[in-house]
Formats: C-alpha cells, sequence, structure tokens
C-alpha cells in the first residue's frame, strides 16, 4: 500500500515549499511565486466547487475564475519580466482560446503556457472529471485521464519494508498519477538500460536524480520519497533547476517544462 501520493493536500505543499525556500536561495523567487499560486487558486476554486463548469467549459472557467488572480499573485510574487509579459498577454490575448490550445496540448509560448496552466491546471486537479477526455494518443508516456505528458517521475514509500513501491509518472497537465516500469525511458519507451544514464548530486538534493535517456535526447526527474520522505513531487521538482542545467548542457531536453518554464 503506497501512504504517500503525489497528490498531498495544499497545506503539505505550502509546508514543503516554504520549506525548500529556507533551504535553496536559487529558487527562491519561483517558491515565493508558487505559495503566491497556491493562495491565488483557491477562492476561484471554492467557487468552482460550488457551481462546477461541464465539460466543455474549463477555458471559460479558469479564466474567469483563477486567471485574475494568477495574474495579480505573478505581478507581486515573481519575477519581473513574467509579470510584465503576462499582464500584456493578459490584455491582448484570446485567453479562453490560449487555455483551449494547453488543454488540447498544443505548443505555446512561455508566457502562455504559464498563463493558461497556471489558471487551468488547479481546475483539472480539483475536479479529475473535467479531466477525463479521450486522450489523442493511449499508451502508458501519456497520462491515462487526460493525454498529458510527465512532468516527473516519483518512487513512493510502501507500506512494507521490504517491499519496494511501483515508480509513477505525474501528469503535467491534471496531476493524475500512473504506474510505469522503473528501467525503461518515459518519453519514447526504450528499455536499452546502458542508455538510460542517471545523474544526481546527493549532496545537494537527496531525493531527485535526473533519469535521462540516450536513445530520444530527452529526460524528467525523479523524487525519491524514500530518500526523502519529507519531500513533496510537485514542489520538489520546481527547485531541481541545477540538474536541469547538468541535463541540459548534456544535450537532454525535458519531456516538458514545468509550471515555472524549466
Ligand atoms: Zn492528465
Ligand atoms: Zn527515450
Amino acid at each position: 500500500m503506497e501512504l504517500l501520493t503525489a497528490t498531498e493536500s495544499w497545506t503539505a505543499r505550502r509546508r514543503r515549499a516554504s520549506e525548500l525556500l529556507e533551504a535553496y536561495p536559487h529558487a527562491a523567487e519561483m517558491l515565493g511565486l508558487y505559495l503566491a499560486l497556491l493562495d491565488a487558486w483557491e477562492p476561484g476554486l471554492e467557487r468552482l466547487r460550488e457551481r462546477p463548469p461541464a465539460a466543455g467549459e474549463v477555458a471559460a472557467a479558469a479564466v474567469r475564475e483563477l486567471l485574475p488572480a494568477v495574474l495579480e499573485a505573478t505581478l507581486a510574487a515573481g519575477p519581473k519580466v513574467l509579470g510584465e509579459a503576462a499582464l500584456r498577454r493578459f490584455h491582448e490575448a484570446d485567453l479562453e482560446g490560449l487555455v483551449d490550445g494547453w488543454l488540447a496540448g498544443e505548443e505555446l509560448p512561455t508566457v502562455d503556457r504559464y498563463l493558461a496552466r497556471a489558471a487551468a491546471g488547479p481546475v483539472l486537479e480539483a475536479m479529475p472529471a473535467l479531466a477525463r477526455t479521450q486522450p489523442a494518443v493511449a499508451d502508458d508516456r501519456h497520462c491515462p485521464s487526460c493525454g498529458g505528458l510527465p512532468q516527473l517521475a516519483y518512487f513512493g514509500i510502501s507500506g512494507e519494508s521490504l517491499v519496494s513501491a511501483p515508480r509513477r509518472l505525474l501528469c503535467s497537465r491534471c496531476n493524475q498519477s500512473w504506474i510505469y516500469p522503473r528501467l525503461v525511458c518515459a518519453a519514447c519507451g526504450s528499455e536499452d538500460t546502458g542508455r538510460l544514464p542517471i545523474y544526481s548530486d546527493s549532496e545537494r538534493f537527496a531525493g531527485l536524480r535526473v533519469d535521462a535517456c540516450e536513445v530520444c535526447r530527452r529526460y524528467l526527474l525523479t523524487v525519491d520519497l524514500p530518500k526523502d520522505p519529507a519531500a513533496v513531487p510537485v514542489v520538489d521538482e520546481l527547485v531541481a533547476i541545477p540538474l536541469d542545467l547538468f541535463a541540459r548542457e548534456r544535450g537532454f531536453q525535458k519531456i516538458t517544462p514545468n509550471l515555472m518554464g524549466f
């Protein structure tokens, strides 16, 4: 039985983001923005829980109920460049079209992707029924619920001492997780273990590592909860920038960037 999942309460996310903020000055701005977003999401989600949108209305609901607060949080706590660009797009862009594009898996410019994901991601997570679609690609390298790409992999904590918990992938779109084999590339499915290098910096990041693939040149981060039981995968993944840079210098590209664009 798995005792910890990646969908811990937001209390755990707040606690972890505050802890990491102390421990990793390099990620302070990003974690500050993440904490501001957690506060910004809550009132809009409360309103949506009272009057849940229909399946086709996710973009309209996210733009109406969450996006204004997301913009405010970004201006208050985010990097200045991001805040200015977000403000510009908020006034210029077809915001519902932009969120619909993100929901459909379109490649979007960085700021558009940030706005769409920050507004619609929490809606899909809070109301999983809205995320359920007929995925365009149905394989185990895409979310079985919405067809999204994996943001990260994690190992949970097994309740039984001799049994290790399965590897899971966490969806970048709706935050559902699914079981995925341990020694298989999460991007291309290669099982050639000689070409699946792992990079870690266990002194700085006890529970984090890079799982890369020399076949497709992609990578993702793995959060190893047995090595760092206090970790909250979706928050810890945000502080791994030095590991991201290490992987990029070696010519690997992340399967999909995280909310903050890394
Ligand atoms: Zn999903
Ligand atoms: Zn691969």
